[in-house]
C-alpha cells in the first residue's frame, strides 16, 4: 500500500477495534466509519443511531436515510436501492462554481469560468436533467464523449450552453454537432486524432459552415494512479506537440484557422495528488500560449475532468482520496493559466472544467440488505473423550492454553495438529466426526488467539491475517457487478456502513458476499484513515429484524459500467428533493424486471411460458405433479418473470396443502 502525504490534518482519528456492547455511542460508529472524513457536509449520525442527509448543508434540513428507506419500502419499492439526492447535485454544482468565481475574483482573472458536466460519468435522464436545470443558473454545460451523448446534450441543454465533443468521432458525429452551431448554444468539436481534421474540413465544406473547433492535446506532463496513462507522450488519445502544429498549418492553409477557439487536455480521473495537476496545466497554459501566437484565436481552456473524491476521507494522496481542498484545486488552475498568459501578453481565456466524479458520486446511495451469514463460531469448545484420539486432545489443551506470551506458539501448534488431523483422516486413521470435531477445535484455537492479539502491542505479522479468515461473511441482496463494478475491476474503495443502529456497537468483523454465484463477488477491502482494512465492523444479525448497508458516493460511473452478472438488472432507483416540511420523491426509476433482462439476451418470456407449461402438462399426466403443484410453479414461473431480479424479501406463495410424492 503506497504512503500517504496529507496537507491537512485527519478528519477521524482510526478505529480501535470494538470493545464493550453496552458502552456505545453514535459518535463512537460515526468515528468508527469516518463519516466525518468522507461524509462532511452531507452525511452524518443523528442520536438514533441512523445516518442523515444533508442534501442541502446549511439549510438545517436533515433526512434520515434509515426513515427514509422504511418510507420508500412502505411504496412497495424494494431494495436494492439507489437514492439520488437531487440537491447533492445542486450543491456540487454551486461548489465548483463558486471555488472557480473566488478564485477568478482573487487575482482579478479576466477570463470567465464555465463548468461542464461529463455525460459519460452517469448518462440517467433525470439526473442529467437535475445537472442541466441546476446549472442553468452557472451556465453549466455538458461533454459529450460519443455519437449518442452528444445526442442527450443537444436534446437536453438549453440557450446558451457549451457543449464540448469528445471522443472519437466519424463524418456524422462530425455533422451533427457542425449543425447544431447553428442553434443558440456553443458546441466546440475537439479534434482527438489527426484524422479527424480531414473529416471536419470535408464536413465543413459540404454544409457551407464555418465551424467552431478545439483540440484535444497529448501532454507530457502524467496524471497519477489508476489513469496516469491518460496522458503522456503514448496517451490513447490527443494530438502530439508535432499534430498540433499540422493541424494550424493545415487550418491556415484552408483559411479555417479562425475555427480553432480551444484547447482540450484531460490526465486521467481521480487524481489524488495537487502536483501532476499543476504541472499539466503549468505545460498546457504554455501551449496555449504558443498556439496563441501562431494565430489561433483560441479563447477557451479546457481543462478536462480528474478532480478527486475523497472516498476514504484522509485527505491525502493516496488512491481512494484527495490531498487538495477544491478551493486550491481552483486557485492553481487560474493562477497557472494566468501567469503564463500575463508572460506572454496574451489574454486570458474562459477556463472551462469537465469535473464528473466530483459532481455526482456525492448524490446516490446504494442501499441494500443483508439476508444472511456464515461465520466460524462455535460457542464453547467440547472436551475429548478418553477415547478421542490424541490429536484431538492436543487440540483442546492448545485452545486452553493460549495467553499473550503464546499466542504464535499455540498458532504453530493449531496448525501442526490440524494438519495432523487432516492427514490422519486421508489415510483412514479418523473418522469423520473426529475431523470435525478437530476443525472446530482449531477455529476455537484461532478465535483465542486472535482475542489475544486484539490486546498486544504488536501483532505477530504472520498473525496478520487471522482476523480476516476469522471475519464473518455477510451475504447481501445486490450484485457487486451490477451495482459497484469498480470494486471488483479495479479495487475502487467506496464508504459502507450500516445506516442504522449506530448506537449499538458493531462487534462483529465482516467480509460482504453479494448474489452472484462468483467468488469475486465479494468485498474484502474498505477504506480506513491510514490504511485499507480487509473487513468490516458490522452488528450481530437480529431473527427479524432488517439489516441496512448503504455504499455511499458511488454516483459516478458504477451504474452505466454494471453489467448483468447472473442477470440481476438495473435496481430500483428514487429521486429525493427536500421540502418545506421534509422531502418529496421526484421519480421512480423501477429496476429491470427478470423479463426485461431476459430479453436483453434474446429469450422471449411467453414461449419460456409455453415450454414450461407443456412440460408441466406432461408431468401430470404421468402423475409425478398433482393439479395443485402444476398451478403452483406456473404462478412462481409467471409471477418471477415479472419480478425484480434481486431476493424479495416477502413470501409470496405460502405452502398451499400441496404433498409430495403427489396423491
Ligand atoms: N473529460 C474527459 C475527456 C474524460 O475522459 C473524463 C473521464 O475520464 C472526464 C472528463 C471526467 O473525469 P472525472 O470524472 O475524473 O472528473
Amino acid at each position: 500500500m503506497g504512503s500517504r502525504k496529507s496537507v491537512n490534518d485527519l478528519a477521524a482519528s482510526p478505529t480501535s477495534p470494538a470493545t464493550s456492547a453496552t458502552e456505545w455511542s453514535a459518535e463512537q460508529s460515526a468515528r468508527t466509519y469516518q463519516i466525518e472524513g468522507w461524509g462532511t457536509p452531507y452525511f452524518s449520525v443523528n442520536d438514533e443511531g441512523h445516518v442523515i442527509v444533508r442534501p442541502n448543508p446549511g439549510d438545517g434540513r436533515e433526512i434520515d436515510l434509515f426513515e427514509l428507506t422504511d418510507d420508500v419500502r412502505e411504496r412497495g419499492i424494494e431494495l436494492p436501492l439507489l437514492v439520488r439526492f437531487e440537491d447533492i447535485v445542486s450543491h456540487r454544482i454551486g461548489v465548483l462554481n463558486e471555488n472557480f468565481k473566488t478564485a477568478m475574483a482573487e487575482c482579478g482573472y479576466a477570463g470567465g469560468y464555465r463548468g461542464i458536466y461529463p455525460v459519460k460519468v452517469n448518462q440517467q435522464r433525470h439526473l442529467v436533467e437535475t445537472i442541466v436545470a441546476s446549472g442553468r443558473e452557472h451556465d453549466y454545460g455538458l461533454e459529450a464523449g460519443s455519437k449518442a451523448e452528444l445526442l442527450i446534450a443537444l436534446a437536453v441543454t438549453g440557450r446558451d450552453a457549451i457543449i464540448v465533443c469528445n471522443g472519437y468521432k466519424d463524418a456524422s458525429y462530425i455533422e451533427t454537432a457542425f449543425l447544431a452551431q447553428r442553434f443558440d448554444k456553443q458546441v466546440f468539436v475537439v479534434l482527438e486524432r489527426a484524422e479527424e481534421l480531414d473529416i471536419a474540413i470535408r464536413a465543413a465544406k459540404r454544409l457551407g459552415i464555418k465551424p467552431t473547433l478545439g483540440v484535444r492535446a497529448k501532454l507530457s506532463a502524467r496524471g497519477v494512479g489508476r489513469w496516469a496513462d491518460s496522458a503522456g507522450d503514448r496517451a490513447k488519445f490527443g494530438l502530439t506537440k508535432a499534430e498540433l502544429v499540422g493541424v494550424v498549418d493545415r487550418l491556415e492553409a484552408e483559411g479555417m484557422l479562425d475555427c480553432l477557439r480551444l484547447l482540450h487536455f484531460h490526465i486521467g480521473s481521480q487524481i489524488s495528488s495537487i502536483m501532476p495537476f499543476k504541472s499539466a496545466v503549468r505545460e498546457a497554459a504554455h501551449l496555449y500560449v504558443e498556439l496563441s501566437k501562431l494565430g489561433c484565436p483560441l479563447g477557451f481552456f479546457d481543462v478536462g475532468g480528474g478532480l478527486a473524491v475523497d472516498y476514504d476521507g484522509s485527505k491525502t494522496d493516496y488512491k481512494a482520496s484527495r490531498n487538495y481542498t477544491l478551493a486550491e484545486y481552483a486557485a492553481d488552475v487560474v493562477t497557472e493559466v494566468q501567469d503564463a498568459c500575463r508572460e506572454a501578453d496574451v489574454a486570458e481565456p474562459d477556463i472551462i472544467t469537465e469535473s464528473g466524479r466530483a459532481t455526482v458520486a456525492h448524490q446516490s446511495i446504494l442501499l441494500f440488505e443483508v439476508v444472511g451469514e456464515s461465520a466460524v463460531r462455535f460457542g464453547e469448545p467440547t472436551e475429548p473423550t478418553e477415547e478421542s484420539h490424541r490429536v484431538l486432545h492436543e487440540l483442546y489443551a492448545t485452545c486452553l492454553g493460549v495467553m499473550p506470551k503464546n499466542v504464535q506458539e499455540s498458532w504453530h501448534d493449531a496448525c501442526h495438529a490440524k494438519e495432523e488431523a487432516q492427514s490422519l483422516f486421508r489415510y483412514g486413521y479418523l473418522r469423520l466426526r473426529e475431523l470435525a470435531q478437530a476443525e472446530r477445535l482449531y477455529w476455537h484455537c484461532c478465535e483465542r488467539i486472535m482475542n489475544t492479539c486484539e490486546r498486544l502491542r504488536t501483532v505477530p505479522e504472520e498473525l496478520e491475517g487471522l482476523r480476516k479468515d476469522m471475519a464473518a461473511t455477510y451475504y447481501c441482496n445486490f450484485s457487486l457487478f451490477q451495482s459497484a463494478p469498480d470494486v471488483w475491476a479495479i479495487d475502487q474503495l467506496f464508504p459502507i456502513m450500516p445506516i442504522h443502529r449506530l448506537g449499538e456497537c458493531p462487534d462483529v468483523r465482516a467480509t460482504l458476499a453479494d448474489l452472484t454465484c462468483d467468488s469475486d463477488g465479494c468485498i474484502d477491502h474498505f477504506i480506513d484513515a491510514e490504511d485499507e482494512r480487509d473487513t468490516l465492523e458490522l452488528h450481530a444479525l437480529e431473527d427479524g429484524r432488517p439489516y441496512y448497508l448503504g455504499m455511499f458516493l458511488n454516483g459516478a460511473y458504477q451504474e452505466i459500467l454494471g453489467d448483468l452478472h447472473n442477470l440481476f438488472g438495473d435496481t430500483n432507483a428514487v429521486h429525493v428533493k427536500t421540502t418545506k416540511n421534509g422531502y418529496e420523491i421526484t421519480h421512480v426509476i423501477k429496476g429491470d424486471s427478470t423479463k426485461d433482462v431476459l430479453r436483453y439476451v434474446q429469450y422471449q418470456p411467453a414461449e419460456m411460458l409455453e415450454s414450461v407449461r407443456r412440460q408441466a402438462e406432461r408431468a401430470l399426466a404421468d402423475s409425478r405433479i398433482n393439479i395443485k403443484q402444476m398451478r403452483l410453479l406456473m404462478r412462481h414461473y409467471e409471477s418471477a418473470l415479472s419480478s425484480y431480479t434481486y431476493l424479495s424479501t416477502e413470501e409470496e406463495f405460502p405452502p398451499s396443502g400441496g404433498s409430495f410424492p403427489p396423491k
